[in-house]
């Protein structure tokens, strides 16, 4: 049972500079998972498997992508030889394809997604590390559920955000805080439980659902803000008049503070909302959650993040 295996798909970790030392002008996803493994000693003698399931820049993350990865991620967390999986994968979306699998898959074993912010040309690389902290995680037999580790920090799929745009301890779980740290090798918890959700062996319902399916029923987030005027609501609601097909099926708004949007904007998602859309609060605040309040006709977002929001709103509509 102690086999892992490793899938690669691309990102910064696997990023290539013709410059050694540039840790900006370089391009992702160009070094293949086998190879950047072959750089850390300490996994030579450690029962691995890889696969390289693409090789793109995180910000170009899509649905087929998502689609093939839970599908190689199921095919993996059905066999009984293997432990868990390592998934190395861009920053720049991590945490949706963490929240992606988590929710698709439920898995009842752990699936640990690792990433780099430096390039593996860079002067001192952050990606080995990371990608050996995530192995031993992977190894945790008490663990499951989807887990990000970076910078020797192990967080949940549910609360992890991406807080940086350049440092190496580039993702923060908010108030929940990180589960765990790696020291060493060693997996230092701070809670008492591991357990991610229930998996249901063979895969759940809504993994085959997603298996089937074109692509996601569209949902986009608009951001409140001063001065709006809610004009691209109602463009989109314009351009849906003549053609339904430019009518999303919901919106997340990226509210104000605890939830609050301009009463332009707001008056365009009420117009949405009649109009069949599902309409979702969010907050723009990079802490807390938008407190729920049964009287406000717009629902909130359960304290999920505008782009988990999205996720979840967009799984919820193909699953019903
Ligand atoms: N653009 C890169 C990606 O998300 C950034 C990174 O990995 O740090 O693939």
């Amino acid at each position: 049972m102690q086999r892992r295996v490793i899938l690669g798909t691309g990102g910064t970790i696997a990023g290539r500079s013709d410059r050694q030392g540039d840790n900006v002008g370089y391009v992702a996803g160009e070094v293949r998972v086998e190879d950047l493994m072959a750089r850390i000693p300490a996994l030579s003698d450690m029962s691995l498997e890889v696969e390289q399931v693409d090789q793109i820049d995180s910000k170009d993350m899509h649905f087929g992508l998502w689609k093939r990865l839970a599908e190689r991620v199921a095919h993996h967390l059905a066999r009984e030889d293997v432990a868990g999986l390592v998934i190395t994968h861009g920053t720049d979306t991590l945490e949706e394809t963490a929240y992606f699998l988590e929710k698709v898959l439920r898995p009842n074993k752990p699936v640990v997604l690792t990433c780099a912010m430096r390039p593996s040309t860079a002067l001192v690389p952050d990606g080995p590390q990371n990608l050996l902290d995530a192995v031993n995680v992977a190894g945790c037999v008490d663990l499951s559920g989807v887990v990000v580790v970076c910078a020797g920090m192990v967080h949940r799929a549910e609360h992890v955000v991406k807080v940086h745009s350049y440092r190496v301890d580039a993702f923060d779980s908010g108030d929940a805080g990180p589960v765990a740290c790696v020291e060493e090798g060693e997996v230092r918890w701070f809670h008492s439980s591991r357990r991610g959700s229930a998996y249901a062996a063979g895969g759940t319902a809504l993994l085959e659902q997603v298996l089937s399916a074109d692509a996601l029923p569209r949902v986009d987030i608009v951001t409140s803000h001063a001065d709006t005027d809610g004009g691209l609501v109602r463009a989109l609601l314009a351009a849906s008049a003549v053609d339904a097909a430019h009518l999303p099926r919901g919106l997340v708004v990226a509210a104000t503070g605890n939830g609050t949007v301009h009463r332009d904007l707001e008056a365009a998602l009420r117009e949405a909302q009649l109009r069949g859309v599902r309409v979702i609060r969010s907050t723009r605040c990079a802490r807390g959650r938008v407190i729920p309040d049964a009287k406000n006709p717009l629902r909130d977002s359960a304290g999920l993040s505008p782009v988990k929001a999205r996720l979840a709103l967009a799984l919820d509509l193909l699953s019903e």
